[in-house]
């Protein structure tokens, strides 16, 4: 294919010494696109990255497989907290989660929350190898993890004091709808949120 990809990877053949140049990354289109991908949140941590710093990070480290290094399915928008993430000579990604190729369903086995504090379901390898490589466990992401819960909890709070003051048993469908915002996977925090909310509304939303 006679595409920029292969010219890069052509080049990369030529001298393999070559990495690749960090700012083809920063090109805005890509950073548009995999914004978009990921509605606007870090790949990793699920932290809004609107106006925090990011970078394009490989999901494949470019030293473990060279190939990978101009390859859009391994480019990934990490805030800079997970951009760091553990070398894959001490946990390689095959050991962890993938956050786009493995569905909710899967990643939900593995690990979950305690209110803001992530932990590895029943001892789940995998998940306690996710919250290390990807760092998922810092004080940074828990104090964001934890003004999230406040403002879910504001939300939750006034809902229940408007059912109160209108004599309601049930949600109304738009507090539902503003409850189950919290939820969707184009919000930060989704998963987090979906524990928290459920737990705390155990059988009260529809
Ligand atoms: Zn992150």
């Amino acid at each position: 294919m006679p595409n920029g990809n292969l010219t890069s990877m052509q080049k990369k053949a030529a001298n393999p010494q070559v990495r690749p140049d960090a700012s083809k990354y920063a090109h805005k289109d890509i950073r548009k696109q995999l914004m978009s991908m990921s509605h606007n949140k870090c790949f990793y941590c699920e932290g809004i990255l609107l106006d925090r710093p990011k970078e394009v990070d490989h999901y494949v480290e470019v030293a473990v497989d060279h190939s990978k290094a101009f390859d859009w399915n391994n480019l990934y928008l990490a805030c800079l907290n997970c951009n760091d993430k553990v070398p894959h000579n001490t946990i390689p990604v095959s050991a962890a989660l993938n956050p786009i190729l493995d569905s909710d369903a899967d990643i939900k086995t593995h690990i979950s929350f305690d209110k803001e504090i992530i932990f590895p379901i029943s001892g789940s390898l995998k998940g306690k190898q996710t919250i290390t490589k990807f760092r998922l466990d810092t004080d940074l992401l828990n104090a964001q993890r934890r003004d999230w819960i406040i403002k879910i909890d504001g939300i939750i709070i006034d809902i229940l004091k408007k059912m109160v003051a209108e004599g309601r048993q049930s949600f109304s469908d738009e507090e539902v709808s503003a409850i189950n915002r919290f939820m969707d996977s184009a919000s930060p925090f989704s998963l987090m949120s979906e524990v928290y909310i459920k737990r705390k509304l155990h059988g009260l939303l529809p």
